[in-house]
């Protein structure tokens, strides 16, 4: 669902992604590690085109990304169909929980409200804070409203998600909360990339791992061997500091 080919991103001088080859297959759990600043985010946000690239080829379900972003139809349609959950929950602070889910569907979609409600009650039971649907975000714990974030998204019927360090803003109590909804997605056979330093976590769900190293991707492969034999340095040492 995502073809990534010698993707090459650059901040002005700062070489950010280096000849990035990524393959993801649908329902395919994807996990990206690595340190601060070796261009995990900026990676994810390439795929649902927050930020261009300069060289190299994308396509996201079949939709070409083309180098230097021009806002193309492919865009419009990756972002109606890709999913994502930031660090920082970015709900509507002025929307109920219930407003906060409906709205894209509505706007986007075309949803009448009824049809909406109805998916946001079910979407918003399933990550558990059925009983939150009048609240505004403020009224909420951090876990709670990355919970609401997770709905929200999963309101547009995405086909693929893409998660950037969804619980590092969260008190150490409310992480495992987002972790189970983000399983429970995992299990049920979402497409997922996801930015994480919760390693148990993703040594649990993860098909996949990817680390990145200064921009490349140092290494890759299943979970076990990533984590029990990496074979490349930077990955040791990364493993060396986290774990
Ligand atoms: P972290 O784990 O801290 O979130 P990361 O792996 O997500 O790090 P990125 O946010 O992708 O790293 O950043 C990669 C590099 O690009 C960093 O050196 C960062 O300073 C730089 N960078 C990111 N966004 C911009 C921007 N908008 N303008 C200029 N430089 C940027
Ligand atoms: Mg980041």
């Amino acid at each position: 669902i995502v073809r990534m080919e010698k993707l090459n991103k650059s901040f002005g001088d700062l070489h950010v992604l280096k000849n990035i080859d990524l393959e993801v297959t649908p329902g395919e759990v994807v996990v990206i590690i690595g340190a601060s600043g070796s261009g995990k985010s900026t990676l994810i946000r390439c795929i649902n085109g927050l930020e261009e690239f300069q060289q190299g080829e994308l396509e996201v379900d079949g939709n070409p990304l083309k180098p230097h972003g021009k806002a193309t139809q492919a865009l419009q349609k990756i972002r109606t169909e890709v999913g994502m959950v930031f660090q920082q929950f970015n709900l509507f602070p002025h929307l109920s929980v219930l407003d906060n889910v409906t709205l894209a569907p509505m706007k986007v979609r075309g949803l009448g409200r009824h049809e909406a409600t109805d998916t946001a009650e079910r979407l918003l039971d399933r990550v558990g804070i059925a009983d939150q649907a009048a609240k505004y975000p403020t009224q909420l714990s951090g876990g709670q409203q990355q919970r609401v974030a997770l709905a929200r998204a999963l309101a547009m019927e995405p086909r693929l998600m893409l998660f950037d360090e969804p619980t590092s803003a969260l008190d150490p109590e409310m992480i495992g909360e987002v972790l189970d909804a983000m399983r429970e997605l995992a299990n049920e056979g979402m497409t997922m990339l996801i930015v994480t330093h919760e390693m148990g976590f993703a040594r649990e769900v993860a098909d996949r791992v990817i680390f990145i190293h200064k921009g490349e991707i140092a290494e890759e492969g299943p979970p076990e061997t990533i984590f029990d034999s990496p074979q490349a340095e930077p990955t040791r040492q990364f493993l060396s500091r986290v774990l």
